[in-house]
């Protein structure tokens, strides 16, 4: 019945680490991280379109995004979101999914992406199928697909112009936290409010191969993260900046030289009042004084690096 259609569109913010640490390795082979996550405006739109239809075989899932190159079967992370969804909270509905993704957060870029887009499909079929769970109960759901899927949820939670009317109440619904564990242990933390410049060179680090080469380096600084937490909480810009640290940079750096030619732009050119890699890179992020600066930084970062972005924090 026409009735029955649903559509829901969401916006699939990206992170930024403002600190990142790395104390070991857990027991279940994950890697045991301490570090403050926070949300930022620039975001991939995520369109989900429900068809209930009896006659289909369970949930039939189609895809498509505006990157060629990226998959649209079940290696992309929306694709596996909606999937477990149907597993676990749809057993017997029927019906036509189908997932459109304008991508504008650049991939592989330590950016946190395809997480958002899974968090996105956790959302929208939480609502399209009026599950009615809680922030908790969907990350949850979000950590059995990546470490970085929770906070994702949390943000959207909070930023989504769609979502964030029903979650006002739920005090995981949060722009920034402080993650721990494998990264999904959050706690939601006052966040930074701040212009950006955001630069990634036209190169991919995986994940895994950053955190094996922090294993093999020797970590020279790390941040202490509840010197960052009271600077947040104060607004003191001397504590956050100090504690900046992100211990798979010098990894990356060193393994990629555009990824320290990048940083060594912005560093010299672009005038902004810290700057950091974001996760396992490769791109750099700047804070800047106000949107002017931030533009002007954007625009010295594109005569290196096409995907160079000012956008910035949620708040
Ligand atoms: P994180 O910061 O969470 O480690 P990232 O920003 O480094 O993430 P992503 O952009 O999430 O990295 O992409 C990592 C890999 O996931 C890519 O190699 C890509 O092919 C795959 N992937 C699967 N689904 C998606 C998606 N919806 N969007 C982007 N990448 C996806």
């Amino acid at each position: 019945m026409e009735t029955d259609n649903q559509r829901i569109e969401i916006r699939a913010y990206a992170k930024i680490n403002l600190c990142l640490d790395v104390q070991g390795v857990l027991e279940n082979g994950y890697h045991q991280v301490a570090m403050v996550m926070q949300q930022i405006l620039l975001c991939d739109d995520v369109l989900l379109r429900w068809v209930p239809d009896e006659t289909a075989d369970g949930v039939v899932i189609s895809m498509g995004t505006n990157r060629p190159w990226l998959p649209t079967d079940r290696r992309n992370l929306a694709w596996q979101a909606a999937e477990l969804m149907a597993q676990t909270y749809a057993s017997g509905v029927c019906g036509i999914l189908r997932i459109d993704i304008k991508k504008r957060i650049p991939v592989a870029a330590g950016l946190a992406g395809g997480s958002s887009n899974c968090a996105a499909v956790i959302h929208g079929l939480n609502r399209i199928w009026d599950l009615g769970l809680s922030v908790k109960e969907l990350c949850e759901a979000g950590a059995r697909l990546g470490s970085d899927v929770p906070f994702c949820v949390m943000g959207q939670a909070a930023a989504d112009p769609v979502l964030n009317v029903a979650f006002v109440d739920d005090p995981l619904a949060c722009h920034c936290a402080v993650a721990t564990g494998r990264g999904t242990d959050l706690e939601p933390v006052p966040g930074l409010n701040s212009y950006l410049v955001l630069s990634k060179p036209p190169i991919s680090v995986s994940t895994a191969e950053a955190y094996r080469g922090v294993d093999e380096e020797e970590i020279a600084g790390r941040p202490d993260i509840p010197e960052m937490v009271r600077g947040l909480r104060k607004k003191d810009s001397t504590l956050i900046q100090k504690n900046m640290v992100n211990v798979l940079e010098n990894y990356t750096l060193k393994r990629y030289p555009v990824a320290m030619y990048t940083k060594n732009k912005m560093q010299k050119e672009c005038n902004c009042d810290a700057l950091l890699m974001s996760g396992s890179g490769p791109t750099v992020f700047g804070l800047c004084a106000d949107r002017e600066g931030a533009k002007a930084a954007c625009r010295v970062m594109k005569e290196i690096n096409r995907e160079s972005f000012w956008t910035r924090t949620t708040v």
